[in-house]
């Protein structure tokens, strides 16, 4: 049995009170979004013919074309392709950055340095020769937000003036940084200083994790291209792989070329049966999401409450669906990770503990009991293993269940507490 102490049961309870008026506003925008992607489907006059599994080429796959619309629609985008044979987030950003910059062109992140993982990609990280965008004589610099998470403006403004950016990037959710995640008033900045300077690069928006949490998506707000994984948000936690690229016609023909291969794009594919579960999860990544929402709020109030630090902050607008709890300590981390497996569905009986994983600096915990592997819009938990110990916390199917795992995560930080509090 999930174990769980009356007097954590009762902070929840007390917790969960002050939490009313914030979950409304969750419902209510999981309402909205639902009914775009409900309208979608009417749109493309979606049947059951849609989920016919293809084979070999997958030519005129009409379940694949009208997924690819209705992606379109949803991210309120010219054009998208959403594929299960894309491998991760990673794979299909990498898809983004090869189908846009040619050789001596220069990307322009203006929220810092990317994510771990697009950091080999780019060839920040890295043996030359391994087929980088640095590889490819593609050059990178980046300009760091300001302290308050806002772009600095006058910064991009003078380098875009210099001229010669054929890409500004721009990362919503924090990755292992302690910034708060940036909302999609951030991407429209940037489209409008972009304009504003005659520049002509494109605009390029990492959207992980940041699915659904708002109103409108980035093309929405001239956003050229915005790329996402489907084990995360948009895949509403039943796609069982896969990516998405959704922007403007020409920035999406372009990367088509890329994903498959010059001349072909999105001719061909085989869809072996995964449509349907792409289909559904798309359906089901509104309410999906916001049971994520509510997971991170809970556990923002209640770490809050415990005393720790946290971001977003309880009363924080949410742009994403990670929540960051700054410990202070590693055992707390590795307790904190522990709680949490226990209360998966998958693996509860399983231990996390930290390891040298490939790619990052510091070791790494991971706990995630999930049916997918490695899906992070099911409850998970990561930290690196430094100083400030700080816990990223994602996902939730369910409400309840995410409640549970956050109870039983909380449980076992107070049980660290206790013994450290012995000690003294
Ligand atoms: C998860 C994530 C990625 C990469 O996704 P993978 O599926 O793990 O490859 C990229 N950027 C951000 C901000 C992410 O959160």
């Amino acid at each position: 049995m999930v174990e769980i102490t009356p007097s954590v049961l009762r902070q929840a309870k007390e917790t969960e009170a002050e939490l009313r008026e914030e979950f409304e506003r969750i419902d209510e925008r999981a309402f909205q979004n639902q009914m775009k992607v409900l309208n979608a489907f009417r749109e493309e006059r979606v049947s059951t013919e849609c989920f016919n599994p293809t084979t070999g080429y997958g030519y005129d796959d009409m379940g694949r074309e009208a997924l690819d619309r209705i992606w379109a629609r949803v991210m309120e985008a010219e054009a998208a392709f959403v594929r299960h044979s894309i491998l991760s987030g990673t794979h299909a950003l990498t898809v983004g950055l090869f189908g846009l910059l040619r050789p001596g062109d220069t990307m322009l992140s203006v929220t810092g340095t990317p994510y771990d993982t697009l950091r080999s990609i780019i060839g920040i990280t890295g043996e030359d020769g391994n087929g980088s965008l640095k590889d490819f004589g593609i050059r990178y610099e980046e300009i760091e937000l300001e302290e308050d998470s806002t772009l600095d403006e006058d910064a991009i403004r003078r380098r875009l003036k210099a001229g010669d950016v054929k890409m500004v990037y721009l990362q919503k959710s924090p990755g292992y940084s302690t910034r708060r995640p940036l909302g999609n008033h951030i991407v429209k900045r940037a489209v409008e200083i972009v304009r504003e300077t005659g520049s002509r690069a494109y605009v390029v928006v990492d959207n992980c994790y940041a699915e659904f949490c708002e109103e409108h998506e980035p093309p929405y707000y001239g956003a050229d291209l915005c790329i996402g994984s489907l084990i995360k948000n948009p895949g509403g936690g039943m796609a069982e792989s896969g990516g998405y690229l959704a922007g403007t016609k020409e920035a999406i023909e372009k990367c088509a070329q890329r994903y498959s291969c010059p001349g072909i794009g999105l001719e061909i594919g085989a869809s072996l049966g995964h449509t349907k579960s792409i289909y559904k999860g798309l359906f089901y990544a509104p309410h999906t999401v916001a049971q994520a929402l509510k997971t991170a709020v809970f556990s923002a109030a209640l770490f809050e409450k415990m005393g720790y630090e946290v971001i977003p902050a309880k009363a924080d607008p949410r742009y994403d669906i990670v929540q960051q709890i700054s410990l202070k300590d590693a055992k707390k981390v590795e307790g904190f990770c522990r709680g949490l497996q226990s209360a998966s569905p998958v693996d509860s009986h399983v231990t996390p503990i930290p390891w040298a994983m490939p790619g990052y600096q510091d070791e790494v915990i991971m706990a995630a009991g999930a049916f997918t592997q490695g899906s992070s819009i099911e409850l998970s938990a990561d930290a690196p293993m430094r100083y400030p110990f700080t816990v990223y916390m994602q996902g939730g199917l369910t409400y309840e269940s995410g409640r549970l795992g956050i109870l039983a995560a909380a449980g076992e930080v107070i049980n660290i507490e206790k013994q450290n509090s012995d000690k003294l």
